[in-house]
C-alpha cells in the first residue's frame, strides 16, 4: 500500500484542526453511564439544520453514525487518547470525544501504524492524473520532487485530499461572493481530489452548499500550551487520564491555551450592541451577517468595537465570547490573558484613529451610529475565514466514487472531506468523524481485496 502526501509532511487539515469527534454508543458514553445509539445520533445530525440537511445523503450519515463507535475503538487501539465525552446540543446526550492533547496526535499514531502495517508514505508527491484504463482506475501519476512518476494499484486508489477551500477558483465557481471572497484556515486545501474525480466522470454534489464564512480571529504567533505538548503515544495516555478525572474547573488555564487557535467570536456581541468596522475604520453593515459582509470589504479585515458595559457584560460567565468545543468557553478576561495581542483600549473615537491609523471622521460616524459611549474595546483584527467546503464526490456506502446516473468509477475510492458524498456535516466533531470512519472502511475493504474489482456495479 502507497500513501502519497504532496506535502512535505502528511497533517493536512486534520493537523489543524481542533479534533473533536463525535461519535455514539461509545465506550467512553459507556463508562460515563450514557446510554446512546446510532438512530439517535442521526436524528440529532439532523436537528442541526433540519431543512439542509434532510436528504443530503442519508445512507451516509447512517453509515457514519453506525460505525462512529468502531471507529472511535480503532483508533484507540492505535494509541490515540481522548477526553470526554462532552455535551454539545442539540445532540441530545454528550457524544463529543476531544482528542489529546491536539489533532496531530491522530496524525502521529496512525503515522505509526501505516509505517508499521508496511505502508509506504511518499511526501512530496503531488498526484495529477488518474490513470484509466479500460475504463478502470489502475493507478495515479503524480509529481514526486518534480519528477514524473506513475503508481500502478492492485486494488484500487482512495482519494483522501480534503476540501477545497484553498482554491479560489473553486470557491468562485461554486459559493457565494463572500465564500469565495473569505480566507481558507487552510490554503493548501486545494480540491486536487474533486478535479481528478470530476475527470474521470464522476458527479460532485452539494458543491454550492457550505457553513460560513465564520468570524475568526487569526492565530497567535506563539504556539499554546496545548500545541507544544509533543505526542509521544505515553504522554498522550496520561494526559488523557488527567483530562478524564481531574474536575474542569483545574484544566481552565490549560484548555485556554486553545485561545491561540482561530477561535471565532460569537454573533451575541453584535446583538448585544458591538460593532464591527472595516480596515478603514468604516461600519459596513447592520452585523446581520458579519462574517458575509466583511468578506467582501477590503483585504477582508475588520475590528469589533463595543464600551465599557458590553465588555463587563462578556467578562465572565455567562456570555461568552468564544467556544472551544466542549471544554470551554472564552471571555474577555481570558483573551485579556491569552490572546492581549487582540485586545485595544481607546478613551474616544479620536484615541482610536490615533491608534488604527483610522480617518477620525470616519470612525465618529462609526460609533455615533451605535448606542456605544465612554472608552472604547477594541477586538480584532478579525477575518471573514472558511473552516471547510462541504461539496464532494458522490460516493456509496462502500465508498466507491459514482457517476451522475449512478453507476461506479471503477476503481475508484473516496474518503473525508472529497469523499463526503454530498453530505453536509454541521456541527462539530463529525467532519473528523466521517474522514476517520469513511477511510477506516476503505482501507479495510480494499486490504481485503485480491485486485481491482473487474465489476464494480
Ligand atoms: C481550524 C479548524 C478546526 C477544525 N476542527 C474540527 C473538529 O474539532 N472536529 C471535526 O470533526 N472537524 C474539524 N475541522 C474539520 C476537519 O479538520 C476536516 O474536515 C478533516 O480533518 C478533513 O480530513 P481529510 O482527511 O478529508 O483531509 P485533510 O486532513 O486535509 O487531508 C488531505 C491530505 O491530502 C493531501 N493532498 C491533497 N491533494 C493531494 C494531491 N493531489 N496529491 C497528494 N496529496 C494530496 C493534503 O496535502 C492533505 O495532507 C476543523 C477544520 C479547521 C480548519
Amino acid at each position: 500500500m502507497i500513501l502519497l502526501e504532496r506535502r512535505p509532511a502528511v497533517g493536512g487539515t486534520t493537523a489543524l484542526s481542533i479534533g473533536s469527534l463525535t461519535a455514539a454508543d461509545t465506550s467512553y458514553q459507556r463508562r460515563r453511564g450514557i446510554r446512546d445509539n446510532a438512530d439517535d445520533l442521526v436524528e440529532d445530525m439532523w436537528k442541526f439544520d433540519e431543512t439542509l440537511l434532510t436528504g443530503d445523503a442519508p445512507s451516509l450519515r447512517r453509515l457514519y453514525a453506525r460505525e462512529s463507535s468502531a471507529t472511535l475503538d480503532w483508533l484507540i487501539r492505535h494509541g490515540v487518547a481522548f477526553a470526554g465525552p462532552f455535551p454539545e446540543p442539540p445532540h441530545r446526550v454528550p457524544r463529543m470525544h476531544n482528542v489529546i492533547p491536539n489533532s496531530r496526535s491522530y496524525i502521529a499514531r496512525l503515522h505509526e501504524a501505516a509505517v508499521k502495517g508496511g505502508v509506504l508514505i511518499v511526501t512530496r508527491a503531488e498526484v495529477d492524473r488518474l490513470v484509466v484504463e479500460d475504463g478502470t482506475v489502475v493507478g495515479v501519476h503524480a509529481a514526486v520532487d518534480g519528477e514524473d512518476a506513475e503508481f500502478r494499484a492492485e486494488r484500487g486508489v482512495v482519494l483522501a485530499s480534503g476540501d477545497f477551500s484553498g482554491n479560489s477558483d473553486m470557491r468562485a465557481e461554486h459559493l457565494s461572493n463572500s465564500a469565495a471572497a473569505a480566507v481558507p484556515v487552510n490554503p493548501d486545501a486545494q480540491g486536487f481530489g474533486h478535479r481528478l474525480a470530476a475527470d474521470a466522470g464522476a458527479e460532485l454534489k452539494n458543491m454550492d452548499l457550505l457553513f460560513g464564512p465564520q468570524l475568526r480571529f487569526p492565530a497567535s504567533p506563539k504556539p499554546g500550551l496545548l500545541d507544544r505538548l509533543p505526542t509521544w503515544r505515553w504522554l498522550c495516555r496520561l494526559e488523557a487520564l488527567v483530562a478524564n478525572n481531574v474536575p474542569p474547573a483545574l484544566l481552565r488555564p490549560v484548555v485556554k491555551s486553545l485561545l491561540v487557535s482561530h477561535m471565532s467570536p460569537t454573533d451575541t456581541m453584535f446583538r448585544r450592541g458591538a460593532i464591527l468596522v472595516n480596515a478603514k475604520g468604516e461600519r459596513f453593515g447592520k452585523e446581520e451577517s458579519p462574517a458575509a459582509e466583511l468578506a467582501l470589504q477590503p483585504d477582508g479585515r475588520g475590528f469589533l468595537v463595543f464600551d465599557g458595559r458590553i465588555a463587563a457584560e462578556f467578562d465572565t460567565p455567562p456570555q461568552h465570547i468564544s467556544t472551544a468545543p466542549g471544554i470551554a468557553f472564552a471571555y474577555l478576561k481570558d483573551y485579556r490573558k491569552g490572546r492581549p495581542d487582540l485586545i485595544t483600549r481607546a478613551a474616544s473615537p479620536k484615541d482610536l484613529a490615533a491608534k488604527f491609523g483610522f480617518d477620525p471622521a470616519t470612525i465618529a460616524a462609526a460609533v455615533d451610529s451605535s448606542d456605544l459611549s465612554g472608552e472604547l474595546i477594541v477586538l480584532g483584527p478579525v477575518y471573514s475565514m472558511l473552516t471547510v467546503t462541504e461539496g464532494s464526490i458522490a460516493v456509496d456506502e462502500e465508498l466507491r466514487v459514482l457517476r451522475a446516473d449512478g453507476s461506479t468509477v471503477r476503481g475508484l475510492f473516496a474518503v473525508g472531506g472529497v469523499g463526503q458524498g454530498g453530505m453536509l456535516l454541521k456541527g462539530h466533531g463529525h467532519h473528523i468523524g466521517w474522514a476517520m470512519t469513511s477511510g477506516r472502511l476503505a482501507g479495510t475493504a480494499l486490504a481485503r481485496t485480491a485486485s481491482v474489482p473487474a465489476t464494480n456495479k
